[in-house]
């Protein structure tokens, strides 16, 4: 692990070499620098600076001003309690008159402060806190300010629950009132007030010392606020339009900068010399030959791209993108075949062992007869099969080699290695991708994805490919029926399932999710399936599968299913990916709203690959609103853009850069739907940029270089682990 992301340190360095070390003048005393540690700050104690520390990995000065509000809280006027309404979210501003511990019977604490604002009087409902009293009784007489929500308006008054309060210390206290107030996101031992108070200190004492990383002229095109002023603005802004202004600024630098590796890549690749595949139509008439089905128009449009790269001298680069059950499989055979009937070897590497069993098998069957040797390795093998294996792709008697992350460990050597293929390629991240270039995997990559994301997004997001879309379905397919059930009709569900499966059919049953922790999810998996099986299904072969269970097991279960000795499947959500078992045409999936929909539409593409009609059956009881949003989505549409881009509102673009697992934290105020004009605007000008100074070389380009670099090794650190 650590040499991988060690060598992809090295491509970052290759990319924006460092300058020689500048002559530091030495005999300047230390000055500020926004590395200095929070302690530094007037009013910022080491007690406070560890819980900063600890909590919010906040450390430096930069850190702190780093440290974004959460939301804004308008206090230049506060709503007058008269006018408040049930459910509103409102601050408001009262004396505080009288406070109150109500012991209930459920044994709940109620602790009620009544404000007086003049206008009525307002209750704060806080629930077992019973100490707030003391805090409160201090305050008799003197202004409090606090957000919350009505939970109860009318004539009888107001309450308002879920309350963030404070007392402005003193009338001087001029940061928490009579403006627009920053909430910050807050740990223990850092209240609000006090964190207010060490950002508007940094931003007094260090502010100035934010290196600017934009030039004069793109911040005019753009419209951009210098950067010491976004800062002032994002954390105190004086206006609304102040804020938004910031908020663009920093929304600019954080696309830009992605823009910007991604270009520096893109430009890599361009100048990479590949392997000139000089036969391509042979092979692709080859395949088309012995192929079950004709290709479909968009298949074929997609297989015509990628020969026009092989046969090119440049190294192919690109990205093939098509929603589940388009048929990428066949595609990535027609680039294998090509390789392959040039002389040269191909590896395509699958993110899991059942996949690429799948895809070992898949390709075998259809290849052997051409005399093409296919052969699987995988970090499972026993280890006298994995020498083999080994020798055969060292030796070149393997032609194709099919298999999981273990196709790039050191043990690995081909003889002749011409061509590289990555399927579900956001399983593997945007940083793998890097790694799998510095391993020399091939200089001709082909990488497919089936997360769909709108198309202006790819561009972005995949800057550094070619990408090629897979827009249409192969013929004879029905579009999945999706029904949302509650738990409590359960039974119902299994009825219409024993009635499906009566016909013949397949089934997936995918158990719950839980969080992260895969011996748990085993553990549910096995007792629904026992259940399944003595309770309820006892007519049908149910099959387990789960991603505790050794490699051969789950091969021998999957085995199985596809040879429809098993009826049934209880799986997690080891599934997930490229499973391709067409007489399979029904899914049902267990606390649906635990899913992502991304998610739900990859489980949901398991079926629907025949030409029967499929089902998806959905139970959950959501809990938020969201959480009914999302089911209800998944039920009225097949659409996977539709459903990417929804999925991309509620979750945010962490998943969607394929960064998550390396640790690259988006901003909290990115939103890329909202956002894709800003986006667009910060890669033209990190082409530009990079046009005129390919290397960042020019001393004004310095700041950004900076920090650029460093966020590309926060990136690394991350996935190292
Ligand atoms: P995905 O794009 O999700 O990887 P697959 O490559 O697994 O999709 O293909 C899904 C199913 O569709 C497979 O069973 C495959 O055999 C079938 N298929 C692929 N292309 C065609 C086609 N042109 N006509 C009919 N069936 C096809
Ligand atoms: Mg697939």
């Amino acid at each position: 692990m650590v040499t991988r992301a060690a060598k992809v340190k090295d491509l970052a360095e290759d990319a924006l070499p460092a300058e020689e070390a500048p002559e530091e003048a030495p005999e300047e005393a230390p000055e500020k620098s926004l590395d200095d540690l929070v302690t530094r700050l007037p009013g910022v104690t080491e007690q406070f600076a560890a819980a900063l520390g600890k909590g919010l990995a906040v450390h430096t000065v930069g850190d702190l001003l780093r440290h974004y509000p959460r939301r804004y809280e308008d206090r230049t006027h506060f709503k007058p309690i008269c006018d408040v309404r049930h459910g509103e979210a409102v601050t408001i501003s009262g004396k505080v008159i009288s406070v109150e511990n109500i012991p209930t019977r459920s044994r709940v604490t109620l602790t009620k402060v009544a404000l007086d604002d003049r206008s009525g009087i307002a209750f704060l409902v806080f629930f077992n806190q019973w100490y707030l009293k003391k805090q409160f009784d201090k305050l008799r007489g003197k202004v409090v300010v606090a957000y919350g929500k009505a939970s109860r308006a009318g004539r009888g008054g107001l309450d308002m629950t879920d309350v963030e309060w404070e007392a402005p210390e003193d009338d001087k206290d001029a940061l928490s009132s009579g403006r627009i107030v920053p909430v910050y996101p807050l740990t223990e031992g850092a209240l609000q007030a006090r964190v207010r108070r060490a950002v508007w200190s940094a931003l007094e004492e260090y502010g100035h010392l934010a290196s600017e990383t934009l030039s004069l002229s793109l911040r005019d095109r753009r419209a951009l606020p210098p950067l010491v002023e976004a800062l002032r603005a994002i954390h105190f802004p004086e206006t609304e339009d102040a804020r938004l202004a910031a908020q663009r600024r920093f929304v600019f630098d954080e696309f830009f900068g992605l823009q910007l590796l991604l270009a520096v890549r893109k430009r890599q690749a361009d100048k990479m010399q590949g392997t000139v595949f000089a036969e391509t139509n042979g092979p692709i008439e080859e395949l088309k030959a012995v192929l079950p089905y004709p290709l479909t128009g968009a298949q074929a449009r997609v297989i015509g791209e990628l020969a026009k790269d092989m046969a090119s001298p440049r190294a192919m680069n690109r990205l093939i993108q098509g929603d589940v059950g388009a048929g990428k499989t066949v595609v990535a055979m027609a680039a294998l075949l090509i390789a392959v009937r040039n002389g040269y070897q191909a590896a395509l590497m699958a993110p899991t062992e059942i996949l690429a069993e799948q895809h070992y098998l898949g390709i075998r069957r259809i290849m052997e007869s051409m005399g093409v040797t296919v052969s699987l390795l995988s970090g499972s093998l026993p280890a006298k099969e994995k020498r083999a294996a080994l020798a055969s792709v060292a030796s070149g008697e393997t032609h194709i080699a099919v298999g999981t992350h273990a196709l790039i460990q050191d043990d690995v050597v081909f003889h002749r290695l011409g061509l590289g293929v990555v399927d579900e390629q956001h399983r593997f991240g945007v940083m793998q991708r890097a790694a799998l270039k510095q391993k020399g995997f091939s200089p001709d990559v082909l990488v497919m994805t089936a997360t769909p994301i709108p198309r202006t997004l790819t561009l972005t997001v995949y800057g550094d490919l070619d990408v090629s879309i897979i827009d249409q379905l192969p013929p004879g397919r029905k579009p999945i029926k999706t029904h949302w059930k509650r738990g409590h009709e359960r039974q119902a569900v299994y009825e219409t399932l024993r009635r499906l499966l009566k016909e013949g059919r397949q089934a997936y049953v995918i158990c719950s999710l839980i969080e992260e922790n895969e011996k748990l999810q085993a553990r549910a998996a096995t007792e629904l399936a026992g259940h399944l099986q003595t309770h309820v299904f006892t007519e049908y072969k149910v099959g387990l599968l789960h991603g505790q269970m050794k490699p051969s097991e789950k091969e021998g279960t999957m085995t199985r299913f596809r040879d429809r000795e098993l009826q049934l499947l209880v799986s997690t959500t080891v599934i997930e990916v490229g499973v391709d078992v067409p007489n399979a045409s029904v899914i049902v999936i267990e606390d649906a709203d635990r899913f992502g929909m991304a998610q739900l539409h990859q489980l949901r593409g398991r079926v629907g690959r025949g030409d029967t009609q499929s089902y998806c059956l959905l139970i959950g009881d959501p809990k938020t609103e969201d959480g009914s949003a999302r089911l209800t989505t998944m039920a009225q549409t097949t659409d996977g853009f539709l459903i990417a881009e929804e999925d991309l509102k509620l979750r945010g673009p962490g998943d969607f850069y394929g960064t998550r697992q390396s640790g690259l934290q988006p901003l909290p105020f990115v939103d890329v739907v909202r956002d894709v004009p800003v986006l667009k605007e910060a890669r033209e000008e990190a082409w530009t940029l990079l046009q005129e100074d390919p290397k960042l070389a020019r001393p004004e380009h310095a700041a950004l270089k900076a920090v650029v670099k460093s966020k590309y090794k926060n990136v690394l650190g991350l996935s190292a682990s």
